[in-house]
């Protein structure tokens, strides 16, 4: 599990560099600064883009306590994957009847602790994990995650799950033949989306599904997951989430009355209230710029730069007026693939200069090691 510190503590939102200099100093570096207030903002935005959308988080990009408790008092669903998932949401006193579990691949083991934690809604997408289920007729529904492939985002999730759509009646039949209960239809083409049309799609072709299976196996009213994906501002800006949101609603709109619609958004909640904080450890002049070795790199909080193909707004937390110069940012390990940005513009730097990675809370520290015994971001939350 990720390290967790209590946040009783009320900052500003956002937090001026003079308070995260002060962070630095009471709590050390490199340090995850995890603002529940950004949180809140986040969901309310998407749940007013989205209305009468159930949003579940997923918890992957931030499986975190504090997130998860300060989007419980929003009203907020989850989507879990894991035993571990599962477990955070058991302590954090998460009823699981606001609990769907969504991974296409679990073994009898993931499935039995989620059933005994309460949770009744799975997600299959072949006729081999329908069969897993057997046992369990009666105390499982069923969501079939179709696939939509999605050349337009970053992270394309729908290459790895997901049946055909021609495939899906055939397993709703099957489903139907073993006892089991297909509730609806679930999809997540991918994440941090340029654009919704991969989404608009999907939610198409899934309407199309649910009118021809319905009396044949799917439910009535059915559900509708559209996934996650929703994107927010790297170094590219992202389009803001009502533009992005306005065409999804419109696609919904059409599809048949009364289907419940479920969204699993990560990174759009957490993403941008995460900032990681790093301190030069030392510097050397090589090839004609300056190298900083920060205590924070690929194999820590940026981790995301190899995994989630992300670029991070980055800048040293002193003002500086003065000139910029080409310089290299690497992180501490003894790895050369350990640089964080080879092309940055930045003022001179001096050892114990604080650096500041904005839009950080998704698919960060979650994906953090502890390699070359470097330990990760200390987790910080607060405004909880
Ligand atoms: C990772 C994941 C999400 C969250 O995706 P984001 O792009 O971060 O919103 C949602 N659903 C499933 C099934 C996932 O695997």
């Amino acid at each position: 599990m990720l390290p967790n510190d209590d946040g009783e503590m009320q900052l500003p939102t956002p937090c001026g560099n003079g308070v995260l200099a002060g962070l630095v100093q009471r709590f050390g570096s490199p340090l995850f600064v995890l603002d529940c207030e950004v949180i809140r903002r986040q969901y309310r935005s998407l749940a007013s883009a989205l209305p009468g959308v159930e949003l579940h988080y997923a918890l992957k990009p931030l499986p975190q306590p504090a997130v998860i408790d300060t989007l419980a008092s929003e009203g907020s669903c989850f989507d879990l994957a894991t035993t571990g998932e599962v477990e955070l949401v058991r302590q954090a006193g998460i009823p699981p009847s606001r609990c769907i579990h969504t991974h296409p691949i679990k073994r009898d083991q993931d499935i039995q602790a989620a059933i005994d934690f309460g949770v009744k809604t799975f997600v299959a997408d072949n006729p081999d994990e329908i069969r897993k289920f057997a046992g369990y007729a009666g105390r499982v529904a069923l969501l079939l995650r179709v696939s939509f492939r999605s050349p337009a985002a970053v992270v394309d999730l729908s290459r790895k799950f997901g049946c055909d759509p021609e495939a899906a009646p055939g397993l709703v039949e099957l489903a139907m033949s073993l006892g089991l209960e297909v509730i609806g239809l679930s999809f997540h083409e991918g994440s941090q989306s340029r654009l919704p049309d991969t989404k608009l799609r999907a939610i198409e072709s899934c309407a199309a599904i649910i009118r021809a299976t319905q009396g044949r196996g799917m439910t009535t009213p059915a559900t509708l997951d559209i996934g996650g994906g929703f994107p927010i501002d790297y170094i590219e800006p992202a389009v803001p989430v009502e533009e992005f949101c306005a065409p999804i609603r419109r696609a919904l709109a059409a599809i048949p009355e009364g289907t419940r619609v479920v969204a699993e958004p990560g990174r759009f909640i957490c993403g941008p209230a995460g900032t990681v904080l790093t301190t030069v450890m030392g510097r050397a002049w090589r090839e004609g710029r300056w190298w900083y070795y920060l205590d924070d790199g690929l194999y820590g909080s940026f981790s995301g730069q190899l995994y989630d193909h992300a670029r991070y707004p980055i800048e040293p937390l002193r003002e500086a007026d003065g000139p910029r110069f080409h310089s290299v940012l690497a992180g501490p390990t003894c790895d050369s693939i350990d640089v964080i940005a080879e092309d940055i513009e930045l003022p001179e730097l001096q050892a114990g200069d604080i650096l500041v990675g904005r839009q950080m809370g998704a698919y960060t520290v979650a994906s953090a090691t502890d390699f070359n015994f470097f330990p990760r971001a200390r987790i910080l939350a607060v405004n909880r």
